[in-house]
């Protein structure tokens, strides 16, 4: 009995000692583990298909497998912390972020408000792929659905969100401490918090992560519009580290600003927007292209010298680039990273071998299968890939 009581002593002062062990290790460990609120770094991938071709260095960065789907997720933990800091919003008060989104800035904050303890009202345009209202219905958020209307038409999803942002704030209604509700109005397009996000976390992750690879110089960031924030913020960067750099605006059909970089006409927020027409059935290329310049991209526009070129693509390009990608790279994209891939790939052609040029990767298709991906849409678009998927004979 004596033994037995020894060897249990014993046994437990071992377990004892490796618990406390294993607990302050975890702990250790535990303190340089971020969680979904914080967490941001994505990585860089080469594009090896489009590479071999051109005789370039196609990089490509991993925005898609970001938490929220999309960089937008850097927009929404950096606005969210302002408004907090700007005393705006508090933590589980019942507050409410209040956007107009077509839809991946929605996804991120609604993402982000759970983990951070909001509620999201997000106002979108009713043409965007279905899979994104379900994705937000599932996350939690309300969602509003208007008309696809130009900016000028106050029914603007833009417009509607900054509207009802107001009337809560108005409203007096309470929480459960009797505290008043307040609703935060993001305003991607216009908020400077959008590009110096970019600028400060985005553009420096992307230049130690080339660094880290022996990439020292960059030749060409090509990068659509959606608001502009991350060709603005990562461009401004990346310029201040590389003035040889090149910046390629990646332009999609029907968007404006391809005339606009190529004319360099100045801000002007009242602009008609008009809506954009595509195909006799909606929109085929979501998150990027735009016909007004917001202050994000005005930012981007008024750097003397940053943005080089612009460059067109159409739907029928975007598609075709897709399904190449996929055949050749394994890399299933939404339809923003294949207008990117085509520009980057036009932009390293006329370039020449040996360059580097990096674009974004924004979103998978997995957000895109009732659209971008789905055969019967595509077909009534008229816009079936007819390419071998062998060579880029499609551009
Ligand atoms: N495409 C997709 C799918 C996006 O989510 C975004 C936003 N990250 C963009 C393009 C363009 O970004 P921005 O609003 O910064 O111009």
């Amino acid at each position: 009995a004596f033994w037995l009581a020894l060897a249990s002593v014993a046994g437990v002062g071992v377990w004892m000692q490796l618990r406390s062990r294993g607990t302050s290790r975890g702990q250790r460990q535990a303190t340089q583990l971020k969680s979904i609120a914080d967490a941001a770094e994505t990585p860089l991938v080469v594009i090896p298909s489009l590479s071999r071709i051109t005789g370039c260095t196609i990089v490509g960065k991993m925005e898609m497998l970001s938490v929220g789907g999309s960089s937008k997720d850097r927009l929404a933990r950096a606005v969210i912390e302002q408004a907090e800091r700007d005393h705006l919003i508090t933590p589980h008060q019942g507050h409410i972020i209040v956007e107009g989104t077509v839809g991946s800035t929605g996804i991120s904050l609604a993402t982000i408000a759970n983990a951070k303890g909001y509620k999201a009202l997000i106002i979108m345009p009713d043409d965007q792929a279905q899979e994104k209202y379900e994705l937000l219905t599932q996350l939690g958020a309300t969602i509003e659905k208007v008309r696809p209307v130009s900016i000028a038409d106050p029914n603007h999803f833009v417009r509607v969100a900054e509207r009802r942002a107001k009337e809560i704030n108005k409203s007096g209604e309470r929480n459960s401490d009797g505290n008043p509700i307040r609703a935060f109005f993001v305003n991607q397009f216009e908020t400077p918090v959008n590009f110096e996000t970019h600028f400060t976390q985005t553009g420096p992750e992307i230049y130690s992560q080339l660094q880290q690879v022996g990439i020292k110089n960059l030749d060409s960031f090509v990068m659509g519009a959606g608001t502009g924030g991350t060709l603005a913020g990562v461009s401004m960067f990346l310029k201040s580290k590389m003035q040889d750099l090149r910046v390629v605006l990646a332009d999609p059909e029907g968007s404006g600003l391809f005339n606009k970089v190529k004319s360099n006409i100045m801000y002007s927020p009242t602009e008609a927007e008009g809506t954009r027409k595509r195909h006799q059935v909606d929109t085929i290329v979501e998150g990027i292209g735009i016909n007004r310049v917001t202050h994000n991209f005005q930012t981007a526009l008024k750097q003397p010298n940053l943005i080089s070129n612009a460059v067109k693509v159409t739907d029928r390009e975007a598609v075709e680039m897709s399904r190449f990608i996929l055949r050749n790279d394994g890399l299933f994209c939404g339809s923003s990273t294949a207008v990117h891939l085509v520009a980057a790939y036009r932009e390293a052609k006329q370039l020449g071998p040996g360059h580097t040029v990096l674009t974004f990767l924004c979103d998978s298709g997995t957000r895109h299968l009732t659209k971008f991906w789905n055969d019967k849409y595509i077909k009534k678009a008229g816009l079936e890939p007819k390419s071998s998927g062998a060579d880029v004979d499609f551009l």
